[in-house]
């Protein structure tokens, strides 16, 4: 089955959620990998992957997607992950090496927080904290672009030509963001990176809903909707799509919620559960 693609602009996101089964993402440009999930064929395409953490509904199919690129004969893969994880997933691959007797072609990329890793053209990655119950890294992906620099603002050509001819730099380079993707967190990501407010597209979980699960986004480190409530006025994206829906939901409980106690943010908010849009 082909999971359904988002199309904000340039951008176009593919991918499955269901918490505790199954999450990944494919974002283009460039084609890389937000989480693996239990690893998905749509995949196998990507030459760069980025893991948020090691809970296995996002984490398991990664030897499965080395060894569909090994087999496919395709380019090296760059893996990236929280630093506290590197070593665990190093054995993990190695150990499908031995099971499988083969070689994969990967260079694995620890990570912490703030670095940043250039993906393709004019874009970059950046790894951001957040707040779940294991190590994990949330990441934002900044397009680069450049334009005139503000000294040289109201030039007319001929001098701006003039300028340039002689050496003068009379650009600077801007970024936009372009997508945030929050991993699993929990609702004390608001206050870790408020920078997600205002990145073009949010990828945010949002695992629980109801009165009577109130309490667990805290708890176990996910998001309810009521987090996400409370600080509805701060989303000043062009989309938000929320995954990551437990099992107990259905997309139509979400929806329905969403409707009802977000009125304002609902005509932005997508839903993608299962590979479906709700
Ligand atoms: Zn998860
Ligand atoms: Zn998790």
């Amino acid at each position: 089955m082909r999971p359904v693609e988002l199309r904000f602009g340039d951008l176009r996101i593919e991918g499955w959620s269901r918490a505790g089964d199954d999450t990944w993402f494919r974002v283009h440009p460039p084609g890389l990998a937000l989480d693996v999930g239990r690893g998905a064929l749509q995949l196998a395409g990507a030459p760069d992957i980025f893991l948020t953490h090691g809970h296995l509904d996002h984490a398991l199919g990664l030897p499965y997607v080395l060894s569909q690129r090994s087999l496919h004969r395709l380019v090296h893969t760059r893996v990236f992950c929280p630093a506290e994880i590197a070593e665990a997933l190093g054995a993990f691959i190695a150990a499908a090496e031995k099971l499988e007797q083969a070689r994969y072609r990967y260079d694995l990329h620890p990570l912490a927080p703030g670095d940043r890793v250039p993906v393709g053209k004019g874009l970059t990655m950046e790894a951001f904290a957040v707040d779940h119950v294991v190590p994990t890294l949330g990441y934002h992906l900044w397009h680069g672009r450049r334009r005139l620099a503000p000294a040289f603002a109201g030039l007319p050509a001929e001098e701006l030509i003039s300028l340039r001819t002689r050496g003068v730099d009379t650009a600077e380079t801007v970024e936009d963001l372009w997508l945030s993707y929050c991993g699993d967190t929990g609702p004390r990501i608001f206050e870790m990176e408020p920078r997600i407010f205002r990145s073009r597209v949010l990828m945010m979980e949002c695992t629980f809903l109801g009165e009577e699960h109130r309490d667990k986004g805290e708890r176990f480190k996910h998001l309810h909707l009521g987090d996400i409530e409370r600080r509805a006025a701060d989303f000043r994206n062009e989309a938000v799509v929320l995954h990551h829906l437990s099992r107990r939901f259905r997309v139509e409980d979400l929806r329905a919620e969403v409707e009802r106690r977000l009125p304002e943010l609902a005509s932005r908010i997508h839903i993608l559960v299962e590979g479906k849009e709700g």
